[in-house]
């Protein structure tokens, strides 16, 4: 059933003339390209700077997070709050419309680029996806943080990554666990390094739909500390 949805999606898609993801309008010639209007585009507000993956408080700078225990910093251009970041994630994740990732991955490197330019951040970086489990990838039919790897990897030109690390251990829903220690119980060891002599001395980006509690992040970026990574910039298109 899922397969034929897809398919009558991939057909719409030729047959029909594009529409605005978010408003459903017929898109211009140079809107296509984004799928969205130049209007519900111009309403994305991007947020500037890097955030303590514990406490979400924004860095000044690229210095030390506040909480010191972190392992990495937490990037992220917008806030799950925001009503057109949360469709365009739910039609990704949800409704399988792979398409969403294009202007996730657009707003992903516009932020970067801003990041890049005006911090002092290490230059050469190895992007990947946080991996889903394959029973997961096969029932969704695609990994949503592999699309936007993919997509803004042919925005900013960085080295993209799929199979440096793998989720080897199949976990419940963070969004069901109750607490955090609960969320942190249930990523225990769920990750595994396949490749560590790409990772070793690397400063790495790890790229993800939804920033939460933080512990999946917290987990994977354990695994590729262990494995001898550099810097690790957890980049999520939303945090909470
Ligand atoms: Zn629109
Ligand atoms: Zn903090």
């Amino acid at each position: 059933m899922k397969k034929v949805r897809e398919l009558f999606t991939a057909l719409a898609d030729i047959v029909l003339p594009p529409i605005c993801l978010i408003c459903g309008t017929y898109l211009a010639k140079e809107e296509k390209d984004l799928w969205l209007c130049a209007r519900c585009a111009a309403c994305f507000s991007i947020n500037h700077g890097l955030y303590c993956p514990e406490c979400k408080r924004r860095l000044p700078g690229t210095e030390t997070p506040c909480h010191k225990n972190a392992r990495f910093l937490l990037a992220a251009p917008f806030d799950f709050e925001d009503p057109k970041v949360r469709s365009l994630i739910l039609l990704l994740k949800y409704r399988g419309i792979r398409k969403a990732a294009i202007p996730l991955a657009f707003f992903l490197a516009q932020y970067i680029d801003r990041l890049f330019t005006t911090n002092d951040l290490p230059a050469a970086l190895t992007v990947l996806p946080v991996p889903l489990h394959r029973s997961k990838e096969r029932k969704r039919g695609f990994n949503q943080s592999a699309l936007l790897v993919k997509f803004l990897g042919k925005r900013i030109g960085w080295t993209t990554e799929y199979a440096l690390i793998k989720r080897v251990k199949k976990t419940a829903s963070q969004t069901k666990q109750e607490s955090p220690a609960l969320r942190e119980k249930n990523v225990k060891d769920a990750f595994a390094v396949i490749d560590a002599s790409k990772i070793k001395g690397r400063n790495i980006v790890v790229v993800d739909d939804v920033y939460t509690s933080g512990a999946t992040m917290h987990e994977v970026a354990r695994v590729l500390k262990a494995a001898g990574a550099r810097i690790i910039i957890a980049l999520a298109v939303a945090k909470t």
